[in-house]
């Protein structure tokens, strides 16, 4: 029948062309166990044999198994048969259903376009088709759109029941290693007890630590392994045991069935078209935020964290984020910085990062991002070991038992507020139910055949109806007051804790990273701010309350080597009838210290005077800033014709004729006169006045 009705159609020019048979079953499992459909295909051979083929111009286009057909992409044996029909080789198509083709309409169109121009026919198990003949191509037209549309709704039923499945939770997955299904498909804790423990450990470190890689390094340097059980095939629920890697670390701290919770929707596929020679169609796959994952049901089996639990670790690793710097924390690292991390600065807003100096002794808080991407000035450049010292006392004040107390006062006077909130929730719902049962009630009261009032009930009833349960939506979504209840146990223990901190903190075996750590549980951040003489300190705590504190800055090294003004001052009082060595004395009795440490001398005290223009009282003789002095007590020429009154040249006389106790050290060189006070007295030449000397004999 097949043949006396189509043969009109396949005319001998055809018939010395090649016969293509294009077969294809989308995927490998249908490959491997839809047999069936598979010989149906290839008994279109005989087909084209009884159509008038000979068997050597049948050619078997069977490259694409295993290949879906929505798009032509990655089937090198559709293209070749396309190009095989585009240079005119084929005298017909052959396909068990134009599906087996192209799923996909641009394609199809394509392909029947080429067909049309080179006058090649397609043939499925129905008919021959001419696309040259306009109805043929209609109905091919037809079939193409039919077999898109066919691959939707198959798309759209397998979705809507996976859907409908996962909203029951009944949607299988692979479970993560340490959850297992047992032999009525409930999801368990895995029995093996190193299982369980190493999924512990894990979940314990994490905690600890606060950071993923940490993790993996503890695991990597103590050469622990984490369990993985095969899914499926031969070796399925086969146990093996590999190192952790980040990889894997992240998976777990992802995945919330270690926290007893069935998620449907965690990752969203979308395909992206690549650029190219031959543009490819890649699909990425993204994580979905948590708040914005379809379907949640929570404690529906055991697990390994609490829900709460698990939304903090994931918290937690978003905080330990280093992109986007501005919003978040970053982990906590080893340096003594305990600011690190958590620093704003308070006059551009931005982050500020931890610079150490001296070995690490001391550390700077720097807002530079301005000078580095914009080789702008450097906004603040703060020392921070004062900062943190002052920071450690309040954090350490505040968590004093006294203060603890009042703030769990605090936090009953809220959960009584809370409590009352939560009552009005409780009435609003109340009366929404009560008035849509009047409405309900309305309604059947009604005589049915009142239709125009029945009518408007029915409405009334509706919207009541949907106020209920948007209501019960909103209330639902509103945070518990019971979650943030403290038991009196719990109290009991965060007091007992409190009294331990100082201790805590101050011992040696606690590292700088759990102080970070410590600090910041309660402490959101931290902005400083350079003020002309002091720097400002405000904490935000994690509650959103701010304190504000102030500290002065480090002195800059040349403030701590200068003279205190109160020395300079005592200076400038003694210098009127003391020499330097006298005020030197007098200082160093007294206990003061000079800039640099040490103890006062003459000629310390002659620079003092230099730096801060004090004069004294003999103005002739510069040499006496100091005592003129050696250290033998020896005097130079100078300063003794100066005390004996008289002129160096009378000096130099008196120490070639032997009058004056002097030594010569090299030829020619500078004479250093010793004078006890009796040689002064008797050599001393009395002081003349102008008027005396003006004065008749
Ligand atoms: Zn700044």
């Amino acid at each position: 029948m097949f043949n006396r009705l189509n043969n009109t159609k396949i005319r001998p020019d055809h018939l010395e062309r090649q016969a293509f048979i294009y077969i294809r079953q989308s995927t490998l499992v249908q490959v491997r166990d839809n047999t069936g459909s598979k010989a149906r295909q290839y008994d279109l051979q005989q087909r084209a044999l009884n159509l008038g083929w000979p068997q050597e111009s049948i050619l078997v286009i069977d490259q694409d198994q295993g290949h879906s057909g929505a798009s032509a992409v990655g089937r090198d044996g559709f293209q070749s048969l396309v190009s095989e029909v585009g240079l005119g080789h084929a005298g017909a198509v052959l396909s068990l259903e134009v599906s087996r083709l192209a799923r996909s309409c641009s394609d199809w169109y394509r392909l029947i376009e080429i067909c049309a121009l080179t006058n090649t026919l397609v043939i499925d198990e129905e008919g021959t088709y001419d696309p040259n003949q306009y109805n043929d191509r209609l109905l091919l037209g037809f079939k193409g759109t039919m077999s898109e549309a066919e691959l939707h709704w198959l798309h759209c039923r397998l979705q809507g029941g996976k859907l409908e499945k996962a909203q029951k939770g009944d949607l299988r997955f692979r479970l993560p290693s340490g959850l297992v299904f047992d032999p009525l498909d409930h999801i368990i804790l895995d029995p093996d007890e190193q299982v369980q423990q190493a999924v512990r450990l894990v979940f314990d470190l994490f905690d600890q630590f606060g950071t993923a890689m940490a993790v993996v390094q503890y695991f990597n340097t103590n050469q622990l392994l984490f369990p993985t059980r095969f899914w499926g095939g031969s070796k399925d629920n086969q146990l093996i045991w590999q190192p952790l890697n980040q990889g894997r670390m992240l998976a777990i701290l992802h995945n919330p069935a270690y926290a007893g919770a069935y998620v449907y929707g965690r990752t969203q596929t979308r395909t992206k078209l690549l650029p190219g020679e031959t543009p490819r169609v890649k699909g990425r796959t993204r994580q979905v935020k948590v708040s914005d994952w379809p379907i949640v049901l929570k404690d529906v089996h055991p697990g390994y964290i609490s829900w709460n639990q698990f939304l903090l670790n994931w918290q937690r690793l978003d905080d330990n984020r280093t992109w986007q710097p501005q919003e978040r924390r970053g982990a906590v690292r080893e340096g003594a910085a305990l600011l690190q991390g958590i620093v704003l600065c308070g006059r551009c807003g931005r982050r500020m990062s931890v610079r150490y100096l001296q070995d690490g002794g001391v550390w700077a808080y720097v807002c530079a991002q301005a000078h580095s991407q914009r080789a702008e000035k450097t906004c603040q450049f703060l020392i921070g070991n004062e900062i943190d010292a002052a920071l450690t006392q309040i954090f350490l004040d505040a968590m004093q038992p006294a203060q603890l107390e009042i703030s769990m006062a605090a936090f009953e006077q809220i959960e009584g507020r809370a409590q009352q909130v939560d009552q009005q929730w409780q009435l609003r719902l109340e009366r929404t139910r009560y008035e849509a049962e009047l409405a309900q009630q309305r309604f059947f009261a009604i005589d049915p055949d009142n239709r125009l009032v029945a009518r408007s009930l029915e409405h009334d009833w509706n919207d009541k109806l949907t106020q209920v349960e948007q209501l019960e939506h909103e209330y639902a979504a509103f945070p518990k007051w019971s979650d943030h209840l403290v038991s009196p146990q719990e109290r009991q223990r965060i007091l007992a804790l409190a009294q331990d901190l100082p201790a805590i903190w101050q011992a040696p075996t606690t590292s700088h990273a759990e102080r970070k750590q410590l600090l910041r549980f309660l402490i959101k951040d931290v902005t400083l701010t350079r003020q002309s003489k002091t720097i400002q300190i405000h904490i935000r705590w994690q509650t959103e309350a701010v304190t504000t504190t102030e500290v002065a800055p480090r002195p800059k090294s040349y403030e701590i080597r200068r003279t205190q003004p109160a020395v300079v001052e005592r200076v400038r009082l003694l210098a009127h009838d003391h020499t330097d060595q006298q005020i030197a004395d007098r200082l160093n009795q007294a206990g003061l210290v000079p800039g640099l440490g040490g103890s006062f001398t003459a000629r310390k005290i002659c620079w003092i005077r230099y730096a801060y223009q004090i004069r004294t009282n003999c103005p002739k003789a510069p040499e006496l800033c100091t005592t003129g002095q050696r250290g033998d007590g020896r005097y130079s020429a100078r300063v003794a014709a100066h005390l004996l009154n008289v002129n160096v040249s009378t000096i130099a006389g008196w120490c070639k004729a032997g009058t004056l106790d002097n030594i010569q050290e090299t030829p020619h060189g500078p004479r250093w006169i010793s004078l006890p006070p009796d040689t002064i007295t008797t050599l001393r030449k009395p002081v003349q006045r102008r008027w005396q000397k003006n004065l008749p004999a």
